[in-house]
């Protein structure tokens, strides 16, 4: 059992390095482990943690390990990372069981993060110019 977690935890850390392609990026730090932050959610392809400047009672971003710049500029190679950003999101939706909830890109001048980050919003009001 232990064994299965370590290795699990090994194979993570490989695939976290291998995704760490800009070394300047906060998002590809926090992939990467050297920035810390909490996960709430993490598969092959993507992460998800809590915004450090939340909006709404919950705003979680989903990250794809892999450092894509923009939601209109990925490739076509990138098409399954992008895809994972939606599979997270229902994921985290259903677990904490958000029945009102917004799933937002920013770009342009509106994207402060250039690593492609899905914004998850739920809460009783939000803003949406504060996104
Ligand atoms: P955007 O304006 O769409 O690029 O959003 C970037 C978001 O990343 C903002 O809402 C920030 O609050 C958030 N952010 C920046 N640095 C961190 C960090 N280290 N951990 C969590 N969230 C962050
Ligand atoms: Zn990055």
């Amino acid at each position: 059992m232990v064994l299965k977690k370590v290795k699990f935890l090994a194979k993570e850390a490989a695939l976290r390095l291998k995704y760490m392609t800009n070394k300047d990026c906060i998002f590809c730090k926090i992939v990467s482990g050297e920035v810390r932050s909490n996960i709430v959610y993490e598969a092959k392809r993507v992460i998800a943690f809590p915004d450090i400047n939340p909006i709404a009672a919950t705003h979680i971003l989903i990250v794809p390990k892999k450092h894509i710049e923009s939601a209109v500029g990925f490739q076509k190679a990138d098409t399954e990372d992008v895809m994972a950003l939606f599979g997270a999101a229902k994921k985290l939706v259903d677990k904490n069981s958000l029945d009102a909830y917004r799933l937002a890109f920013n770009g342009g001048k509106f994207q402060h993060v250039p690593h492609l980050h899905m914004h998850l919003v739920a809460g009783k009001k939000i803003e949406w110019s504060k996104l």
